[in-house]
């Protein structure tokens, strides 16, 4: 039997270091597929185009929501950030768990087109730490730092609609944790409704002494 792909959401303030977790996660699990979105924001010193994000023009963009090639799009810090549709749909029919590294509008958009989508949240154990770790990232200007951290304050107050938090201090039990929430996910009765038939039927038969 084919397993299901699942489809998941991790969301987190601005510096929580979901990259860094998505990384090692990729790393550690060959199976997860990490879908590469794209934005409207400059690429970072690094940043690889097609492989961090697809950098676009915002005439591009626009003309990707106009065509429906994205599943969900939003707005964040005055740039437009949205998850082209054909991958994760290729991927999900392959079977493949399907990350989706985004922010809180788009996991509510998600988890209404995909209600058996997980959403989990990162967090670091304290504000201090988020805005240490935004500072010393030293790649934007004081001025986008603060309003990364307004929208840190606006995003805290959906943290119920999510499934899991996850709290970043330990990377390698953060991924740990991560991978063992899917694993669970995928355990879910729900995926296995055909074995569970199966062994019905076969425990009648056993009565009836077939
Ligand atoms: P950054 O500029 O730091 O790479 O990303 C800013 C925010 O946009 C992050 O919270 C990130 O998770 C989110 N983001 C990245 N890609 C997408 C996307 O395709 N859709 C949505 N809705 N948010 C995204």
């Amino acid at each position: 039997m084919v397993r299901k792909g699942i489809l998941i959401v991790v969301s987190g303030f601005s510096g929580a270091g979901k990259g860094t977790i998505m990384k090692e996660l990729l790393r550690k699990y060959e199976q997860y597929a990490l879908s590469v979105s794209a934005t409207t924001r400059e690429p970072r010193e690094g940043e690889v185009q097609g492989k961090d994000y697809f950098f676009k023009t915002r005439e591009a963009f626009e003309q990707m929501i106009a065509k429906g090639e994205l599943i969900e799009y939003a707005c964040y810090v005055n740039n437009y950030y949205g998850t082209p549709k054909a991958y994760v749909e290729e991927k999900l029919s392959e079977g493949r768990d399907v990350i989706l590294e985004i922010e809180i509008q788009g996991a509510r958009k998600i988890k209404s087109q995909f209600p058996e989508a997980v959403l989990l949240f990162v967090t670091t154990k304290s504000a201090q730490v988020l805005k240490e770790r935004l500072s010393r990232r030293g790649t934007e200007t004081q001025e986008i730092i603060d309003q990364r951290l307004e929208r840190a304050v606006q995003e805290s107050e959906g943290i119920e609609e999510y499934d899991y938090l996850v709290v970043n201090d330990d990377l390698e039990i953060c991924v740990e944790e991560i991978h063992s929430i899917i694993e669970s996910e995928h355990r879910r009765l729900q995926y296995h409704m055909e074995l569970v038939r199966k062994v019905r039927e076969e425990l009648k038969g056993l009565l009836k002494g077939e």
